[in-house]
């Protein structure tokens, strides 16, 4: 069976087991455990921040994130292709009280003076906007970058008009391999981020939110209100620091991967093999005789699983669990099937 439905399937490697049986532990409500300790001031230094504070998932880190910034009746910019909008099932909202504001679906080709242009400021009769948040890289964009000149241009505006700038960063490893920007430069253009330990980085749980001590602070009892205290916790925080030091600089492999499929499959008018930047392989099946649905159901009989999307998107994800012959399968099944199509 080739999966590549997520990053996230991935399971732990032996190595990274053997990490976590023998990880220090202790309550980390009391913060005691002394490998989420070390996993938090670990990735704090990698983005170049004071502190960070380990999450049980994306969805609660970027949650947390968004309430350490806005202020519940106030505002959030965000795309309305973002994770924070899309996926969260409403949470900002739901969770935050807060009030979100959408600009169009562009994936990764952020449109600065857009973003500019709808900010609103305190002190008028309108709600006013307090953060923005980006996604990097981006996921129904189809994993793509936004350049760090974009980021800069969004840095000033956000900075120019005292808004925080929020990274929802699930996969910005990604972005700092494709693209050989460090994760400290990255780090210095966001008020906030979002990490994600268990996607491409192959850990079981985990992500972590990153920005100043006393944002953190904050964020340890957003975290515990949400039910996200978790006591001996640093069996997975040395999942996640196994993951760092060994499952980063590979990710490489992962895109070439992608990419490898995305050129086989471009003949079928599906993807656009250039774009493909990172692990993520929309396949756009608007002018293909067979929906989304039906492309994935017929690949999971020939033991080939991808997912969908929405219904004429299906998408295909390479991961530290997918080898050249997963890719290898993946290229002749979906073939076989589009060319039939
Ligand atoms: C996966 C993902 C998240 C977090 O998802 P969880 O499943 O809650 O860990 C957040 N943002 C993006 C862009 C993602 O792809």
């Amino acid at each position: 069976m080739a999966d590549l439905r997520s990053d996230t399937v991935t399971r732990p490697t032996p190595a990274m087991r053997e990490a976590m049986a023998s990880a220090p532990v202790g309550d980390d409500v009391f913060g005691d455990d002394p490998t989420v300790n070390d996993l938090e001031a670990h990735v704090a230094r990698m983005f170049g921040h004071e502190a960070a504070l380990f999450a049980p998932s994306g969805t609660m880190a970027n949650q947390i994130a968004m309430q350490l910034v806005v202020p519940a009746g106030e505002e959030l910019l965000a795309g309305a292709d973002a994770h924070v909008v899309t996926y969260e099932l409403g949470a900002a909202a739901a969770l935050g009280g807060i009030s979100t504001r959408t600009w169009p679906s562009r994936g990764a080709a952020l449109d600065v003076d857009e973003i500019a242009g709808m900010i609103r400021p305190a002190g008028y009769p309108s709600v006013p906007t307090r953060a923005i948040a980006v996604e990097q890289t981006h996921n129904l964009g189809g994993g793509g970058i936004v350049p760090l000149a974009t980021l800069h241009r969004l840095h000033d505006v956000a900075k120019s008009a005292g808004v925080a700038l929020h990274c929802d960063g699930a996969r910005i490893w990604h972005a700092h391999v494709a693209e050989g920007v460090p994760l400290f430069t990255y780090g210095q253009l966001f008020d906030t981020l979002s990490v994600c330990l268990s996607k491409g980085l192959g850990a079981p749980v985990g992500s972590l939110i990153v920005g100043s001590a006393e944002r953190i602070a904050r964020a340890r009892q957003i975290r515990k209100r949400m039910g996200g205290g978790m006591r001996q916790v640093g069996i997975l925080a040395a999942a996640g620091r196994y993951a760092l030091d060994h499952h980063v600089d590979r990710l490489a492999q992962d895109h070439a991967r992608a990419r490898r499929l995305a050129e086989a499959l471009e003949p079928f008018g599906v993807v656009d093999a250039a774009a493909v930047r990172t692990n993520l392989v929309p396949l756009d099946l608007t002018k293909a005789s067979m929906d989304a649905p039906t492309l994935v159901a017929r690949a999971a009989e020939r033991d080939v699983r991808i997912t969908v999307m929405l219904p004429r998107l299906a998408r295909a994800v390479t991961h530290l669990d997918v080898d050249d012959d997963d890719v290898d399968r993946t290229i002749v099944v979906l073939s076989d099937l589009l060319r039939a199509a």
